[in-house]
């Protein structure tokens, strides 16, 4: 699943020079010049991950940061600040605001994809595209495939889109409960109108399309909050 990253940066040739690297490496960009333009952009639409200038004009990026981690919505998105300060006390003032990571001006288009895709795997390993073996299944995103095991070996599994990416989601973050609400942000994006229950037509398919090989018992239900893959 491609990723979107947002630039917040008021530079143009370095908000440029970021641009065309990510786009390059794969991701979905979208850009500001300033924190204002951002919350309208973030209003719209809920980015992976944003790539934060300290120094805007008006409204810091620390600043900024700060007032999204205060909200529910955009509490969960990774946030890489970027600064020409390198300034120790900056650095920590930087985490503090909630910032996930620092990376300080210059830096070479090899350490930011590095640092990204770090943050990203932290943050938001169903945004990456690791192969993922759990339970039983192993889950290529690169490829979209899955295959489940069985006493004589692994077999190819059949998957439509949506449940691929619940399944990778799940697998993810084995173990936690995630209701209905959680899932369909999660897994269907944010903004989008669906029904709750369509999370449950969903979650039927896929415990189907695992039968096969009976990895459909790792889809746990738990009454009255929602869904759980179990790590066994
Ligand atoms: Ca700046």
């Amino acid at each position: 699943m491609q990723s979107t990253i947002l630039i917040v940066e008021d530079e143009p040739a370095i908000a440029e020079l970021l641009a065309i690297n990510l786009g390059f490496a794969g991701y979905r960009i979208i850009q500001a010049l300033d924190a204002e333009e951002a919350m309208g952009l973030i209003g719209g639409e809920l980015p992976d991950l944003i790539l934060l200038d300290w120094m805007l004009p008006g409204m810091s990026g620390a600043r900024l940061a700060e007032r999204l981690r205060a909200e529910n919505r955009t509490r969960e998105i990774p946030i890489i600040m970027l600064t020409a300060r390198a300034d120790e006390s900056d650095k920590v003032q930087g985490l503090e605001s909630g910032a996930d990571d620092y990376i300080t001006k210059p830096f070479s288009p090899k350490e930011l994809m590095a640092r990204i895709k770090a943050v990203l795997r932290r943050r938001a390993p169903q945004l990456t595209d690791d192969v993922i073996a759990l339970s039983g299944l192993r889950l290529d995103p690169a490829t979209h495939r899955l295959w489940g095991s069985t006493a004589d070996g692994e077999v190819p599994l059949d998957l439509g889109p949506t449940e691929f990416r619940l399944l990778h989601f799940f697998m993810t973050h084995p173990e936690r409960v995630y209701s209905r609400s959680q899932l369909l942000n999660q897994v269907w994006g944010d903004h989008v109108y669906v029904e709750e229950r369509t999370v449950d037509v969903h979650i039927r398919r896929l415990r189907k399309a695992l039968e096969s090989t009976g990895q459909d018992q790792l889809i746990e239900t738990v009454r009255g909050s929602g869904y759980r893959f179990a790590a066994r």
